[in-house]
């Protein structure tokens, strides 16, 4: 609390008394947490792939660079982070964009249909590299929903290509499409790693991942999925998972018709 006394003066100005204000700014203190947090987790993660660069170009000046074989796999490694930061930024610049974009979730309307079938020719040779059995179900005549096709097909990316890259070779990946009173429901499901019960709360949080390495070494920026959210819910949908550890994962989105 944020505590304020105020003295009041009587007519005669002599002291008549006091007012003790009292605010509440935990909420406001929890924005600053919050907003210190991102920052350091920005910095870090930009940091990581930089000092990574700089190692490897100062070895290949020191000599490195006369072996050619030496020189090719320290090269590959420059390249591989250089393209980890280039998705970190278009992440960042993606979730700042949205957040500033507040009014008029609705002016845009696109087909789930069109964007699925995008989705499933751009995903399906991931699944097929790692021997996943994919399938994509959408029901028929299914009404526009309520985000631009951009937007749409961003979120159903990521949660493909999170099922896709969380499930283990020789696993399946379900993505399916139907209408219920609530709006239009798209489920994805994976028979996948899954996600502990204790990190499901916190998955949709910026740069949390349940494991760090693991993501990494899949050229994850722990973005996606609170880039997700946020146009859902910018949307007037919602996002639910549900998990089990060591045997799959359940993402849930309901987007709304109105
Ligand atoms: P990342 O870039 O690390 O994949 P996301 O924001 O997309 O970041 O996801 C956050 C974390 O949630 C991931 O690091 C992973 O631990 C977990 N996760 C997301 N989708 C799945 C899934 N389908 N199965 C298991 N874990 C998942």
């Amino acid at each position: 609390y944020r505590v304020q006394i105020v003295p009041v003066w009587s007519e005669q100005q002599s002291f008549g008394g006091a007012v003790m204000v009292l605010d509440d700014v935990s909420e406001v203190r929890r924005l600053e947490q919050v907003r210190t947090e991102f920052v350091a987790n920005v910095s870090h993660e930009l940091r990581t792939p930089l000092t990574s660069i700089k190692g490897f170009v100062e070895t290949l000046r020191d000599g490195a660079v006369e072996q050619p074989e030496v020189a090719y796999r320290f090269l590959s490694i420059i390249e591989e982070e250089t393209c980890r930061l280039q998705r970190l930024i278009e992440d960042l610049l993606q979730l700042s964009s949205i957040e500033s974009q507040r009014e008029q979730p609705f002016a845009e309307k696109s087909s789930l249909e069109t964007a699925l079938r995008q989705v499933q020719q751009l995903l399906e040779p991931l699944a097929n590299e790692k021997n996943i059995a994919i399938t994509f179900h959408v029901e028929k005549a299914l009404p526009p929903v309520p985000l631009g096709p951009d937007p749409l097909r961003q979120v159903l990316v990521n949660l493909v290509e999170n099922a896709i890259k969380y499930t283990l070779a020789g696993g399946q990946v379900s993505v399916t499409a139907n209408r219920t009173v609530e709006g239009v429901v798209v489920e994805i499901i994976d028979t996948g790693i899954g996600i502990p019960q204790e990190s499901l709360p916190r998955i949709f949080e910026r740069f949390y991942r349940v494991d760090k390495a693991r993501s990494r070494e899949m050229g994850g920026t722990g973005l996606g999925l609170a880039i997700v959210k946020h146009l859902v819910e910018g949307c007037g949908g919602h996002v639910l998972v549900t998990s089990k550890f060591g045997q799959g994962s359940t993402f849930r989105v309901t987007l709304p018709l109105k």
